[in-house]
C-alpha cells in the first residue's frame, strides 16, 4: 500500500481486512511502499514520514500481526531498488507507455509534473516488490489486473532471457470486494475528499455521518425516500445488521423515520466497527518505539528473503557482486 495519504475505512472494508483474513493460509508479505509515493510526490516529500507511520499503525490496529506475516517499510529493503533496475534493462518502453493507468493518471494529475522517468517505471518496481519474494499470489481487485499483467510479462520475459525459472508468475488473488461510498455517494477516495479516515476521532466520524448526503427527494421531515439512492443506506448494508436494515429501509420509504434517525443506527454501527482499531490506534501511536522495533524486524526478515533471490538474479545476469 501507497504511503501517500491516510487510511480510510474503504481502504480498510475492501483491503485489509481481507489481508487479515490471509494471513491464516499464506505466508504473507505486506509493506509500506514510501518509493512509490515518490513517483508523483516527489516535489513535496514533507508527508510521507507521516504517513508511513499512519499506515504501519492502521496495518497493525486492523489486526495484521507481526508474528504471521513479514510487515516492511519497502525503502528499508534496498533489494527492491536493486531489482528494479536490473528490471529495467529488459523492460521495452512500449510497454510501460502502454500501461493504462500511465497516462490517466498524467491526465488526473494536471499539477504534477509527471512525465519522469520514476513515473514510467512505477510499473517495474511494482514488478520487483513482487517478484523478489517469488510471490505466488497478489490480492487485487479486477480492476487491478493490467497492472499484475506487466508483471507477469516482465518476470516472463527474465526467465525467458536467462533460461532460468527463477520467477514464478505471480497470479492474481481476486477478491470481491464490497464497494465503500463516499460521504457524497461516489466511491469512497481520499481524492474526492469524501471519506472517514481510521485516523479521525469519534466526533469527527459522527459529524462527517451527521452531514452526509441522503436521498435528495427527502427535504422534509415527512417527505417519502427511496433508501437505494442515498449514500447512507449503502453504508447501512455494510456495517448494520439485518434488521436494521429492513427497519431503515421501511422507515425511508414510508417517512415513518427521518434521517437523523436513520443515521444515528450508522454512527452506532460504525462506532462498534472502529472502536477496536480506535482502542488498538491509541496504544501503538503512544508506543512510537515499538513501532520502529516492528518496522525494523519486519524489513530484516524481508531482506533475509530478498537477498537470497537477488544472489540468484545477480548470477544469471552476469555481474561480480554475486560472488559477494
Ligand atoms: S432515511 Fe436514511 S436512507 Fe433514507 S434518505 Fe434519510 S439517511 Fe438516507
Amino acid at each position: 500500500m501507497q504511503a501517500s495519504g491516510r487510511l480510510h475505512v474503504g481502504n480498510l472494508v475492501g483491503a485489509l481486512k481481507n489481508w487479515v483474513d490471509l494471513q491464516d493460509k499464506y505466508d504473507c508479505f505486506y509493506f509500506i511502499a514510501d518509493w512509490h509515493a515518490l513517483t508523483a510526490g516527489y516535489a513535496d516529500p514533507s508527508t510521507i514520514k507521516d504517513s508511513t507511520t499512519d499506515l504501519l499503525v492502521n496495518f497493525l490496529a486492523a489486526g495484521l500481526d507481526p508474528v504471521k506475516s513479514t510487515i516492511f517499510i519497502q525503502s528499508m529493503v534496498p533489494q527492491h531498488a536493486e531489482l528494479h533496475l536490473l528490471l529495467s534493462m529488459i523492460t521495452p518502453l512500449g510497454w510501460l507507455e502502454r500501461v493504462p493507468s500511465y497516462k490517466e493518471k498524467q491526465e488526473q494529475m494536471k499539477e504534477k509534473d509527471l512525465s519522469t522517468y520514476g513515473f514510467l517505471g512505477y510499473p517495474v518496481l511494482q514488478t520487483a516488490d513482487i517478484i523478489i519474494y517469488r510471490a505466488k499470489y497478489v490480492p487485487v481487485g479486477v480492476d487491478q489486473m493490467p497492472h499484475l499483467e506487466i508483471s507477469r510479462e516482465i518476470a516472463r520475459r527474465f526467465n525467458n532471457f536467462y533460461a532460468a525459472e527463477v520467477f514464478p508468475e505471480p497470479e492474481a488473488l481476486l477478491t470481491e470486494f464490497p464497494k465503500v461510498v463516499g460521504l457524497d455517494g461516489r466511491k469512497m477516495s481520499k481524492s474526492y475528499d469524501n471519506a472517514i479516515y481510521l485516523s479521525d476521532t469519534p466526533d469527527a466520524v459522527e459529524l462527517k455521518i451527521r452531514t452526509m448526503v441522503t436521498d435528495p427527494a427527502r427535504i422534509r421531515r415527512y417527505d417519502k425516500g427511496n433508501p437505494e439512492l442515498s449514500p447512507v443506506y449503502q453504508l447501512h448494508k455494510i456495517f448494520s445488521t439485518k434488521e436494521e436494515l429492513a427497519f431503515v429501509a421501511h422507515g425511508c420509504s414510508t417517512a415513518e423515520i427521518g434521517c437523523i434517525e436513520c443515521k444515528k443506527v450508522l454512527i452506532k454501527n460504525i462506532f462498534a466497527y472502529l472502536d477496536p482499531i480506535w482502542k488498538k490506534r491509541n496504544e501503538l501511536v503512544s508506543s512510537p518505539d515499538m513501532l520502529v522495533d516492528i518496522a525494523r524486524k519486519g524489513s530484516e526478515k524481508a531482506r533475509t528473503v530478498a537477498e537470497d533471490t537477488m544472489k540468484t538474479v545477480r548470477r544469471m545476469m552476469g555481474l561480480m557482486s554475486s560472488n559477494r
